[in-house]
């Protein structure tokens, strides 16, 4: 199944599809400390380079494209940047936020490439009580596979770049019961309860 997600994102309309990642800080073209294998840029050296088919900043592991072994460039994409629907990008990669309605209620953000909706995060935050949780995580996977490129790690960063860890305690709703989903969330670094979900009287 994941195979078949990356062969189906190689080919056609989708060609250039390769991996993104939350930037950490401010300035997205920074190079991160190490790429997506593990390996540490400031040793192994890295290339900057731009997108033009998600319209971001791109970084290219020296070691892995040396060694040839699976993509070497992944884009960068700031989780900050967050556009309200009116306001959204209609080329490249973009979050798109849908604030929801009133306090503790559940909003969303969406990831957006070329306009068409490529994964969701769906949360409530409740400033007062300081909690936060998300209640589902979705990337596509017909009838193109988005899965497996770190859709979901960006739109997780998304999420809690609405409502700090510093000051909010999140948690997320109950899982589905598959391994997807427990091995998404044992690879992202998530600052609260997976699984068990903190809500407040607000939400
Ligand atoms: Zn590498
Ligand atoms: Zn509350």
């Amino acid at each position: 199944m994941i195979d078949r997600g990356g062969l189906s994102v190689s080919q056609g309309e989708f060609g250039h599809a390769v991996p993104v990642r939350p930037a950490v800080g401010s300035g997205s073209a920074q190079v991160p400390r190490c790429c997506p294998r593990g390996h540490q840029l400031r040793i192994g050296g890295a290339g900057n380079g731009w997108s033009h088919f998600y319209d971001l900043p791109d970084v290219t592991c020296r070691v892995c494209a040396a060694l040839g072994n699976g993509p070497a460039t992944w884009c960068l994409i700031n989780p900050t940047s967050q556009y309200p629907a009116d306001a959204a990008p209609v080329r490249g990669l973009a979050l798109v936020v849908f604030p929801p309605s009133r306090r503790g209620g559940i909003g969303r953000i969406e990831l957006r490439l070329n306009t068409r909706v490529t994964g969701e995060v769906h949360l409530a935050a409740c400033g007062p009580c300081r909690r936060a949780v998300i209640t589902r995580v979705e990337v596509a996977e017909a009838p193109v596979s988005f899965r497996r490129l770190g859709y979901g790690r960006v739109l997780v960063a998304a999420a809690l770049a609405r409502a700090p860890a510093t000051r909010y305690r999140w948690s997320t709703a109950a899982l589905p019961d598959t391994v997807e989903a427990r091995a998404f969330w044992a690879a992202i670094d998530f600052p609260g309860e997976v699984g068990r979900p903190g809500y407040c009287s607000d939400m």
